[in-house]
């Protein structure tokens, strides 16, 4: 069984010295427990903040033990009543080949009602962040003009469909390259812009010259400034993510509008997908629907071998990826 430690905190840019390669025996169940072989794994921005020593909404990942996460894989032996060698299970204990597992831990899911790894993005955690913080977060209604940053990523990218399905009458992503760009327009996006061709708050107010009522934060900074400007009156933000400053070794600046937020009634509005898990029936109901019928499209980048999930995540950080960023283990 191989699987990746952690070396040492990053301090700032992670780099692959802060991790290692480790070989362990392939464990065995105990009573109630199952072991599971993975074959896709999910590197994920939020797990940026596990490495450093500090308190948060989860706890930290320890040093010289394996890191954790979202992962799919096949049950190879099981001591637990419900389980069986040979079924799909979604657990948490990524970063390794052979996971051990308490029953509990683990959720059967259908191998022919889609493909595997949409359990790990468009069907999972990732569309339900995105479907939740639109609709229940923000409150996004048909006839709004939406802004969504990182939006040729997991999250992003659905964010921007879903609020096309949902009546938006004008969406806008930012993202970090001319393909993304050319991606989000093939996705529906009504206008698009690369970040890096001139400040965000310049090319949102092009992009968007009427202004927007929601905002889908995946990034923070100079982005949410932006939106801040470009907001309506009663715009409302749902701060999703900040990923442009979880490398930071000081606080970001920006944004350094936010008295705006008076005059113009905003609502910035912080969640956790995991107080949402109400919402997962209706969203997977949709959400499969609209897969079906084709009108939503999910990227995947897919990096192979449990020795390169490090180099994953590192490029998920770069924005290598279109769409959910993968390994398969
Ligand atoms: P993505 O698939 O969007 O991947 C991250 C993307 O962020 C990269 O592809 C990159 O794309 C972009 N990025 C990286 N650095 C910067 C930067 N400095 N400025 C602008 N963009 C940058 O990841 P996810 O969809 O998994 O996550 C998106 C966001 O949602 C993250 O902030 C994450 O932390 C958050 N999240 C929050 C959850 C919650 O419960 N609140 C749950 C899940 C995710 P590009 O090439 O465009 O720069």
């Amino acid at each position: 069984n191989r699987e990746i430690h952690l070396a040492a905190r990053p301090q700032g840019w992670p780099t692959t010295d802060n991790f290692r390669l480790v070989e362990t025996p392939v464990p065995t169940p105990g009573p109630g427990q199952l072991v599971v072989r993975n074959q896709y794994m999910s590197v994920d921005p939020y797990m940026r903040g596990r490495m450093n020593d500090v308190k948060s909404y989860t706890p930290p990942f320890a040093l010289d033990a394996p890191l954790d996460g979202g992962a799919l894989g096949e049950v190879v032996a099981s001591e637990a009543d419900g389980f069986a060698p040979g079924d799909i299970v979604l657990h948490a204990l990524g970063w390794r080949e052979y996971a051990l597992l308490d029953a509990k831990g683990a959720r059967k899911v259908d191998p022919t009602l889609a493909p595997v790894t949409a359990y790990l993005s468009v069907l999972g955690m990732t569309g339900l962040t995105a479907y939740a913080g639109l609709l229940d977060v923000a409150g996004m209604k048909p006839g709004e003009t939406v802004f969504v940053s990182a939006a040729a990523g997991a999250v992003g990218s659905l964010v921007g469909q879903i609020a096309k399905l949902k009546g938006a009458a004008h969406v806008v992503g930012s993202a970090g390259s001319a393909a993304k760009v050319e991606r989000l327009t093939a996705l529906g996006f009504d206008a698009a812009f690369d970040y890096h061709d001139g400040p965000v708050r310049q090319s949102l107010k092009t992009a968007a010259p009427d202004g927007i009522d929601v905002y889908f934060d995946n990034v923070g900074g100079d982005h949410l400034e932006a939106a801040i400007s470009s907001m309506r009156p009663h715009g409302r933000a749902a701060i999703c993510g900040m990923i442009a400053q979880y490398n930071d070794t000081e606080p970001a600046a920006a944004p350094r509008n936010l008295a705006m937020v008076i005059g113009k009634r905003l609502t910035l509005r912080g969640f956790l997908v995991n107080d949402h898990g109400g919402l997962r029936q209706t969203f997977v109901r949709e959400m499969a629907g609209w897969l079906r019928d084709g009108s939503v499209s999910y990227d995947e980048t897919i990096v192979d071998g449990i020795e390169n999930a490090p180099e994953a995540f590192l490029g998920l950080l770069r924005g290598e990826n279109l769409g959910k960023m993968l390994v398969r283990v």
